[in-house]
């Protein structure tokens, strides 16, 4: 509530959203998005229980723009077997096994737009420009 009164002058409100037990439990995500969104991966022994594995419980989806951002995220999160992703990497340090890696980057730009225009709907993206950006890229 304090903080929401240090920027008083504009209508900024503050909202608590909670994803509650049954949401967390439920498996919310369907089974067609999921089959899509992996259809290149459709004939590998793995497919059934990556699709049960990504429709288990909710997601949190992002859609990052920038330069070079397919290979940087890529670097960030490390190679798909954890085994083999470097420390550092997100699949590095936090996972175990390639059926449970933690997350997902697209592997091409063009990828990128199509899972992004899988995942989500016109006008749900939200486009910024950070003040930081003239700092980042010359
Ligand atoms: P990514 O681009 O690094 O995520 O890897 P892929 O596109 O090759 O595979 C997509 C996802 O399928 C991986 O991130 C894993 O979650 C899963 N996967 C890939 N290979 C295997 C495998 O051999 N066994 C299992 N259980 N899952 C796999
Ligand atoms: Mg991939």
């Amino acid at each position: 509530v304090q903080r929401g009164r240090i920027v008083a002058a504009a209508e900024v409100e503050q909202s608590y959203i909670m994803i509650k037990p049954d949401g967390v439990q439920r498996g919310l995500c369907s089974k067609d998005l999921a089959q899509e969104h992996y259809k290149d991966l459709k004939d590998k022994p793995f497919f059934p229980t990556l699709i049960n594995y990504i429709t288990s419980g909710p997601v949190v989806c992002m859609a990052w723009e920038g330069v070079g951002v397919v290979a940087s995220a890529r670097k960030l999160i490390g190679a798909t077997n954890p085994l083999q992703a470097e420390p550092g990497t997100i699949r590095g340090d936090l996972a175990v096994q390639t059926g449970r890696n933690v997350v997902h980057g697209s592997d091409s730009p063009d990828n990128g737009k199509r899972e992004i225009a899988l995942w989500f709907k016109e006008g749900e993206l939200c486009e910024w420009e950070s003040v930081q950006t003239p700092w980042l890229i010359e």
